[in-house]
């Protein structure tokens, strides 16, 4: 029988699992301290239960690690970006993730994975160019975090979940995985520093809020939501966003009301400013009218450009326009001004890390690369 991933278990899970194993359950507490809190690396390493326990974990219980391949720091030294191998569904196929660490203003904020690869299928966005490879499991998911504050030496103070990946395609290793780095006796991180970004699907968020206000749940009941917006205009962001054509705008901005209302936990809206597409008067308006729906604001994201070719959301508007329109920042201040002027709360997010192609957007990996000379294993 396939042994099960310690790691991947929630702390009632591992409870249950301790329990099946005709041990007192406060030996579940032991072990979910010394995996997550301490993170260790192997069965054996859990030495505040006794070593007949530890025999019986080890028939039953593996700790699999994520294989770390790659560390890029950009110029600035504000974000470092991990490339890890987890296990691959395909045999013949290696499998990679990568995570940021951006470190500025006094905090570390690690940003994690959910999928390898992605199908939504963004026009903005690397992953969503390399097709869709897997979901993490649970472990895959918070890994992450635990081998960048191993790797970095940093103590993480936030955690978005914004890497590759659509987290609410994955929704209950992500909901797994939110349970464990906020359990008091895990990772223990106030939820409040924990936001999940998606590009909105119906029925998803409406769900999530019901889950972070489940009894039982209230470690992670503080858990922020970011919604990918990019455009409030139907016909651009069913262009730039392909699931929103049944994802429509109208049902997205019910569930988040539906959200607020229910956790009283503040939204953002992501908005990445593509000049003369989305950043028109009329945006602003429309942007205005929905950040006084609830109390949210916008982080406005500079585009970031991708390695290759971008087609969408050129092709899809077919107007000819140059990618370089694209790249200029040149109205951005423009655009921020007016949001302003209309009350609106904007943030416009750094574009740190964009150098080595660890910005919004950029995260993808190259097969070839990655077998190439380029990626080495490091210790
Ligand atoms: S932006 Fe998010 S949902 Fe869209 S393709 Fe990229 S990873 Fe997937």
């Amino acid at each position: 029988m396939a042994k099960i991933n310690l790691t991947d278990l929630t702390f009632e899970q591992l409870e249950n699992e301790i329990i099946s194993l005709k041990e007192p359950s406060y030996r579940a507490e032991q072990i979910f301290i010394s995996v997550h809190k301490k993170n260790v690396r192997s069965i054996n390493d859990i030495t505040s239960v006794p070593v007949s326990l530890r025999d019986k974990l080890n028939e039953k219980f593996i700790i699999p690690g994520l294989v770390n391949s790659k560390i890029t720091d950009s110029a600035n030294s504000v974000t470092r970006k991990f490339l890890f191998e987890t296990e691959s569904p395909d045999p013949g196929q290696r499998n990679f993730i990568e995570s940021v660490l951006i470190s500025e203003k006094g905090r570390e904020t690690v940003c994690i994975s959910t999928q390898s690869g992605c199908n939504v299928g963004c026009g903005f966005c690397a992953t969503g160019k390399m097709g869709f490879k897997k979901n993490l499991s649970v472990s895959e998911i918070i890994l992450q975090v635990y081998e960048v504050k191993r790797l970095s030496g940093k103590e993480p103070t936030n955690i978005v979940y914004m890497g590759m990946g659509e987290p609410f395609l994955n929704y209950e290793n992500m909901l797994n995985s939110l349970k464990i780095l906020t359990h008091p006796s895990g990772f223990a991180l106030s939820s409040n520093r924990i936001t999940v970004s998606t590009v909105g699907f119906t029925g998803k968020i409406k769900k999530f809020a019901d889950d972070l206000t489940a009894a039982g749940n209230s470690s992670v009941k503080n858990v922020k939501l970011a919604l990918s917006l990019h455009s409030t205009d139907k016909g651009f962001r069913e262009k730039i966003i392909p699931t929103s054509v049944k994802n429509t705008l109208q049902d997205i901005y019910k569930e988040i009301s539906y959200f607020y209302q229910k956790t009283r936990n503040k939204v953002t809206y992501e908005y990445i400013h593509f000049e003369n597409l989305n950043d028109t008067d009329n945006d602003i308006k429309r942007i205005a009218r929905l950040l006084r729906m609830i109390p949210s604001n916008l982080n406005v994201i500079p585009f970031h450009k991708i390695d290759f070719e971008l087609k969408k959301p050129l092709d899809v508007f077919n107007n000819k326009q140059d990618t370089k329109n694209l790249l200029s920042n040149e109205k951005l201040n423009d655009f921020i001004d007016k949001l302003k002027n209309e009350k609106v709360i904007v943030n416009l997010r750094s574009s740190s890390g964009s150098d080595i192609n660890a910005a919004c957007g950029q995260l993808s990996f190259n097969q070839e690369k990655i077998s190439g000379t380029e990626y080495k294993p490091i210790s």
